[in-house]
């Protein structure tokens, strides 16, 4: 098996690999172990002290729920792997106090951690917004999970396809012919297909089949692109990483009680 890094958007944190020589089945026990598996930091219970907000407490929970936070994997541990077993302490949660009076709008960032490692990926998320004389007042705990039990303890939107192999053919009658059942988008200026332009998967998606003396889209087996579009909560590469390790992991338990 070989892993070969493609793409990495330097602003958005993606990246784009290449996985050659697997099977489907372990490509896609990659990404079920990527997206349910790899824990992060979400706020999980919430103490209310005040809320004159117009959303009831349970939305404004909901919303805090769904906040991504800045994860640090070597200092927290999951609660069921605690020493604590899952009372709470401070290797398995961090408190968040959020104060504001109206008018305002509250925002993530209003959210003041008690540990400067765990704060929320964006700042300018709205939480809600306080008119005169309304106030909200709480205290959040964070604690790390995974997208198993909930999909806030996602790490990102992950996905993958068979990698393509396209040829792009100058045929000018079956251009006549076919041209206008193609995506705008891969068309040069010169109004001829440019393979350059074919670049996502549901522009390649819509380019296959229709004429294969135009576009011809072949998909090579046990060959895998992946996509890893992270929240913020870790870095795209952490993730793979985190869940090469759980998978490996994993595995070896299995091995350990075929044994026994
Ligand atoms: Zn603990």
């Amino acid at each position: 098996m070989e892993v070969q890094l493609m793409e990495k958007e330097k602003e958005t944190d993606r990246i784009n690999f290449v996985l050659k020589d697997a099977t489907p089945a372990f490509a896609n026990a990659l990404r079920r172990v990527m997206l349910t598996e790899v824990p992060v930091m979400a706020i999980d219970e919430v103490e209310i002290y005040r809320n004159g907000s117009i959303l009831y407490d349970e939305l404004v929970a909901h919303r805090l729920g769904l906040v991504p936070l800045t994860t640090d994997l070597k200092s927290y541990n999951l609660p069921e792997k605690c020493k604590c077993e899952g009372k709470g302490c401070a290797r398995c949660q961090v408190k968040m106090v959020l104060k504001v009076k109206g008018p305002a709008m509250v925002y993530a960032s209003d959210l003041k951690s008690k540990d400067p490692a765990v704060k929320p990926v964006f700042p300018k998320i709205p939480i809600v917004k306080l008119l005169k004389n309304q106030s909200l007042e709480l205290e959040a705990t964070a604690v790390l999970g995974t997208g198993k039990k909930h999909t806030k303890w996602s790490p990102g939107h992950i996905y993958y396809t068979y990698l393509p192999k396209i040829a792009v053919h100058d045929n000018s009658e079956k251009l006549a012919k076919f041209g206008d059942k193609y995506p705008p988008q891969i068309f040069g200026k010169d109004g001829k297909i440019d393979r350059s332009l074919i670049s996502t998967p549901a522009l390649i998606d819509a380019c296959d089949g229709i004429c294969d003396d135009l576009v011809k889209v072949e998909y090579i087996p046990n060959t895998f692109v992946f996509y890893v579009e992270p929240w913020g909560q870790l870095p795209s590469k952490k993730i793979v990483q985190q869940a090469a390790k759980v998978l490996q992991e994993e595995l070896d338990e299995v091995s350990e009680a075929l044994k026994q």
